[in-house]
């Protein structure tokens, strides 16, 4: 064995059955500490299935998940998060009658008690690590605005934001740019760059608009039926005959 430190992520041979349903069938990948990844490949292939065993939501039918050299198959989905695997739904969400600022701070918070009782000493998260994050996307601007009225990808980048400040060293966004415009979409690439590039946070992003591989432009993993098909960078990928021929002509 060679020494140094444990890999990040490591999802490892997962099988998920749903009775007579192989949703995910010798599933694997890894991660390295702030590396981000893109997962695509047809509808029904087991992409969100592959969320849920990541985030706890689904106790797999074998295989393990390694985060940072520990199994962290069979937890609940809170330990993991605490952990540091953020999926949008497992902190508190969007509170629509509260101000943008007031979501933020609450997250930061509810993040803090978990650490309790050192949260005493440590103060929780380290606020000022946020402030150059926050500062990149429009979130300030609509600081005081009730979450009810933010347009839709002010949202998201909301719900992003929430997850970040939690601590979160992994990030997994299931289709963060569903429904939005080129520009809003745009916004949501750069400030998964920069919440990389900044603050050193892994993500796994599954999405369905190949625009939005492209421009993020991290390796891609295409899965197939349950399992991976093939990695590599979007060049590589967009000219593989079987990729091109399962997303009917979408990849330009
Ligand atoms: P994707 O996100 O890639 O579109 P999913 O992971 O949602 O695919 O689904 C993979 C397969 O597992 C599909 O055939 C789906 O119908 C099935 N599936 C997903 N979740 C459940 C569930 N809770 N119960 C039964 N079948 C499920
Ligand atoms: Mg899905």
């Amino acid at each position: 064995m060679t020494t140094g430190a444990a890999p990040f992520l490591t999802v490892r041979e997962i099988t998920m059955d749903f009775g007579g349903i192989r949703a995910l069938d010798g599933m694997g990948l890894e991660l390295s500490q702030g590396e981000v990844k893109c997962i695509i490949g047809p509808n029904g292939c087991g992409k969100s299935t592959l969320f849920n065993v990541i985030s706890g939501d689904l106790y797999p039918t074998s295989g393990q998940v390694l985060f940072n050299g520990d199994a962290i198959t069979g937890l609940s989905p809170q330990k993991i998060c605490r952990n540091g695997i953020a999926r949008k739904f497992q902190i508190p969400s969007v509170f629509d009658d509260l101000t943008v600022a007031e979501n933020i701070e609450i997250a930061m918070t509810s993040a803090a008690k978990h650490y309790a009782p050192f949260s005493l000493m440590r103060g929780g998260p380290d606020r000022s690590r946020y402030g150059p994050v926050l500062a990149e996307t429009r979130l300030l601007e609509f600081g005081d605005k009730p979450a009810a009225e933010l347009p839709h990808g002010i949202r998201q980048q909301l719900e992003i934001a929430l997850l970040v400040v939690t601590d979160a060293q992994l990030l997994l966004l299931d289709e963060p740019t569903a429904g939005m415009t080129e520009d809003e979409t745009d916004a949501i690439v750069h400030m998964i760059q920069d919440v990389r590039d900044r603050l050193g946070v892994a993500v796994l992003v599954i999405e369905h608009d190949m625009g939005f591989v492209r421009k993020l432009g991290s390796p891609l993993i295409v899965m197939m039926e349950g399992a991976v098909l093939r990695e590599g960078d979007y060049a590589a990928i967009s000219e593989d005959a079987r990729i091109r021929q399962a997303y009917l002509g979408e990849i330009d």
